[in-house]
């Protein structure tokens, strides 16, 4: 397997953990994070000195990632010489913070978890520890602070540490995206431009690209493949325009600062892809809420009612298999 292209050589995070209820003085040097570990596997070494709560909070933590939905495993290690998870104490105002060093054969990261500000602010202790590891790992596997999302997610600073404490389906699906090409999975990998954030990451395989309960329209949106052969087509349906040609590679359809909606959409797989697989797709519509699926260049979403899409999902599913859920109602036209 082909390894990643690292950007830099040396990252610093911060992860604030609990600095925004303390201070707003901020040391932390944001990572590109393109950067990501260089597998889908990583192993560290936690020294076994801790309490009961320590312990369990941690092991819990590290487990919390090991859902083969994300595709990646993480898993403890007695090398003492590569990467490593320790709890410290400072009264710096991180929770937790990440180094991560390429410099060397392999790709080594430090993890450090800060005892001091994590009694200070945990009303649950256990979940508290497990909040603030479980982000740290996040980071490890590639994922950014505060992502731009209403949705749930473990890298938000405003999560509540003491009751959101495990990889929420959000992050479980943007590190599922990032290691599709890793675990050589076949994989639709899909990313929305959503009014007022712009692109998204992407998301594969069924998560969810573009937002719900936001009222946000989606503008354009990309498709592409990975891992098999052959090639994705698709077309959208957009505010004035009516439907636009079909397109492929990757190409956006829709539009791009013209604060035009999407209104519906038609995917179909061409070449050898399309004698194994079928595609299905739902949309979620303005005032609709989610239409059922459609499949292999059918229309969905809604033409003639002026709706906005705002999300959508794609799955792949083995030729002629059974749908993800009901097909009775994906497209409707005033
Ligand atoms: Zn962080």
């Amino acid at each position: 397997m082909k390894r990643r292209r690292f950007k830099r050589l040396n990252i610093l995070l911060s992860c604030l953990s609990v600095v925004l209820i303390l201070s707003v003085f901020s040391f932390s040097v944001l990572a590109d994070y393109d950067d990501r570990s260089p597998t889908s596997g990583i192993s560290y070494y936690t020294p076994s000195v801790y309490n009961d709560t320590w312990t369990r909070a941690l092991n819990a933590a590290r487990s919390d990632w090991n859902n083969p939905y994300c595709g990646v495993l993480v898993a403890s290690t007695t090398d003492t010489t590569g990467s490593t998870l320790y709890v410290t104490s400072s009264t710096d105002s991180w929770g937790g913070r990440v180094i991560t060093d390429m410099s060397g054969p392999s790709y080594k990261f430090t993890i450090m978890i800060n005892s001091y500000q994590i009694y200070l602010n945990a009303t649950n202790l256990s979940n508290f520890i497990r909040s603030v590891a479980v982000h740290e790992i996040g980071h490890v596997l590639g994922l950014a602070d505060n992502p731009n999302t209403a949705r749930a997610s473990i890298m938000k600073y405003s999560r509540d540490r003491n009751t959101l404490y495990t990889a929420q389906s959000y992050d479980r699906e943007r590190v599922n995206a990032i290691y599709a090409d890793y675990n050589n999975y076949p994989t639709v990998l899909y990313k929305a431009h959503v009014q007022d954030y712009g692109w998204q990451p992407y998301f594969c395989n069924g998560g969810t690209a573009g937002t719900e309960g936001e009222s946000k329209r989606l503008e354009g949106i990309s498709i592409i493949l990975q891992n098999l052969d052959g090639n994705i087509e698709y077309r959208s349906h957009v505010q004035d325009y009516g439907w636009l040609p079909w397109i492929t590679g990757g190409a956006t359809s829709g539009t791009i600062g013209e604060s035009r909606r999407l209104e519906a959409i038609g995917i179909k797989l061409s070449g050898q892809v399309a004698s194994q697989y079928d595609i299905y797709y739902r949309v979620h519509v303005q005032n609709f809420g989610w239409l059922d699926w459609a499949m292999n260049g059918q229309s969905a979403g809604t033409v003639g009612y002026s709706y906005r899409m705002e999300a959508i999902q794609i799955v792949l599913v083995q030729k002629g298999g059974a749908a993800p859920g009901a097909t009775t109602r994906a497209f409707v036209q005033a």
